[in-house]
Formats: C-alpha cells, sequence, structure tokens
C-alpha cells in the first residue's frame, strides 16, 4: 500500500461506525490535497478527518484511536494529555454527575492507584456499576491543571472482568510541625462555572473574569518534619475538622469584621506551631489531607519557620 492508502484505510476504519465512507472515497480526497494543492500529508489527513467529523456530527475524542490496540497502562503511569489507552480497574466510587452531558462520573482504582473517570451521554455506553471491576478498552487520557483523568467514548470497549482488581492505596502520611499557613487559605471563593472550581482572586475567575462566587474553606499548610517541608491541602471538610470551624461559622466572623482574611488569622493563631500527622493521597507537589490527627504541644513556630524558609 502507498503512504496514502495506508492513511485513507485507517481513516476509513475509524468512521466506520459513524459513516458509510470507503477507503477509495478517502484517498481520491488526500490525494487531490496532496497531489494537486501540494498540501503536506499530515495537514491533508486533518483536514479529510475534520471534514468527515463535521459529517458525522461528532467530536474527535469520540473517534476511535485507529487501527491496533492500545498500551494496556496502569492508572499511575498516565503523564500525558490525549493518549487512546487501555485500563483494567474498579469502579471505586459513583457520583453525581453535575451535567445532563455526562452520563457517568466517578473513580477507578487499579494496583498503581486512583483516577477520576466520565463517560458522556452521547456515547450510549453501558452503564459501570460501583465494586465490579472492568477491562475498559480506547479510553482517552485528559489533563486539566496537572490531574489526570480517563474519558470513556463511543468506541470504549467494556467488559466486566471475573477477578476483582486489587485497588492500590496511593496514599502517604507525613507528619511536623505546621510552620505557615499560605495565603488562600480560610474563607475563600470559588468560580461557580461547572467544572471549573479555581479560587477567585478579587472576585475574578482566571479563566471566567468577575463572578458570584461560591464560599468555601480550605488551608494550605506547610509541614515541617525537621529534614523537609511538605505542602499540605485541606478541603472543607478537613478544615473544620482540623479547625472546628465550620463555613456557616467562618461567613459570620467574616460578616462582623467586614473582612474575610480574619478567618485565615484566626485559623493561624490555633494550628501553627502544634504537630500534626497527615495522610492522603498527593497531587502535583501537596498531600491532600483526608485523615490528620493532632500530635503534641506546641512549639516554638518562630524558629521554625526560619528554618523552613531557609531551605
Ligand atoms: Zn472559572
Amino acid at each position: 500500500m502507498t503512504d496514502l492508502r495506508t492513511h485513507a484505510a485507517e481513516i476509513a476504519e475509524q468512521f466506520s461506525d459513524h459513516l458509510d465512507v470507503s477507503t477509495d472515497e478517502v484517498e481520491e480526497r488526500l490525494e487531490r490535497l496532496v497531489s494537486e494543492y501540494r498540501v503536506p500529508v499530515d495537514e491533508a489527513r486533518r483536514s479529510v478527518v475534520n471534514s468527515y467529523l463535521d459529517d458525522a456530527g461528532i467530536e474527535r475524542d469520540e473517534l476511535g484511536g485507529g487501527a491496533g490496540g492500545n498500551e494496556q497502562t496502569l492508572l499511575n503511569d498516565i503523564d500525558q494529555d490525549e493518549q487512546w489507552v487501555d485500563v483494567r480497574a474498579k469502579v471505586v466510587d459513583l457520583w453525581e454527575p453535575r451535567s445532563d452531558a455526562i452520563a457517568q462520573v466517578g473513580l477507578l482504582g487499579d494496583e498503581s492507584g486512583r483516577m477520576k473517570f466520565v463517560s458522556f451521554t452521547t456515547s450510549e455506553l453501558p452503564e459501570l456499576e460501583e465494586g465490579k471491576s472492568y477491562a475498559l478498552g480506547n479510553v482517552v487520557t485528559d489533563e486539566y491543571q496537572g490531574n489526570f483523568s480517563v474519558k470513556l467514548n463511543r468506541t470504549t470497549s467494556i467488559a466486566e472482568l471475573d477477578e476483582e482488581i486489587e485497588v492500590g492505596d496511593d496514599s502517604t502520611a507525613v507528619e511536623g510541625a505546621l510552620v505557615d499557613i499560605q495565603s488562600g487559605s480560610g474563607l475563600i471563593k470559588r468560580c461557580p462555572e461547572e467544572d471549573c472550581t479555581r479560587v477567585l482572586q478579587n472576585g475574578r475567575c482566571s479563566e471566567h473574569g468577575n463572578v458570584e462566587g461560591e464560599f468555601d474553606l480550605r488551608i494550605k499548610a506547610v509541614l515541617d518534619d525537621g529534614d523537609e517541608v511538605q505542602e499540605v491541602i485541606f478541603n472543607r471538610e478537613m478544615t473544620e475538622e482540623l479547625t472546628g470551624i465550620e463555613l456557616d461559622e467562618a461567613k459570620q466572623m467574616a460578616m462582623d469584621a467586614l473582612d474575610t482574611t480574619i478567618v485565615e488569622e484566626e485559623m493561624r493563631g490555633d494550628l501553627v506551631g502544634y504537630y500534626y500527622r497527615v495522610t492522603g493521597p498527593t497531587f502535583r507537589r501537596y498531600v491532600l489531607a483526608n485523615e490528620v490527627e493532632r500530635l503534641s504541644d506546641p512549639t516554638d513556630a518562630e524558629e521554625l519557620l526560619i528554618k523552613a524558609r531557609s531551605m
């Protein structure tokens, strides 16, 4: 087969579920672009694929990855956007989708760790059940702010496994003195746009501009074990547990003081200088706390802080 013929066969195969299109027809279109208009093959291929996507009324990620199987991948090894992979995983958790476009959203787990997955209503896939293990063929990786997930799509194959996949524990434990609370802690506002949870700066989301934010609690803390420092994020639930200050109370404090930063200051006073043991999964340079325990008496925070900053 010529190069163009190979490209044409792959494209025809990709669209076989969506359009009645022959290899000959695709090759003719490629040929015209390449020979008559001197378009580079890659560009010609992209252009032809785009026009078939239009014809079929589908998005690129609903297309199959083309001929041949994908690499069997462990969830924790996924580190690139838009890769076609096969995974074997257990459905660890299912959440309520926040949009009609999403059929299912939840957490998959395998021996290497856990990862979010999404399947779309338009893909018309069978529903996955929580607690069951599956071989999922042809899923696409997705990256958002350094966080990876996998998307199931129209071409995804789903086979329930007889065996149960062991889900690995990807959490770590860190111990140390809480030496600092970073800005952006305490009572914050998040962007209310769908799937955007960015923290607002002066009422602005970096993606969506000025929005009516939703209040949330969070602490970004620095733990120092005497050897190294580790940044830890406490979500609302963990912040409430750690500080005993609930969201409503925090809002009231801010209203009384006409200043939201009072919450961060109050929390700083309650936490800095104490020893904690924090457990949770790691995300980029953070440990995301899902368990926390206060260990002992306050220490000289000022001294530890100076040490932490000198590292
Ligand atoms: Zn936003």
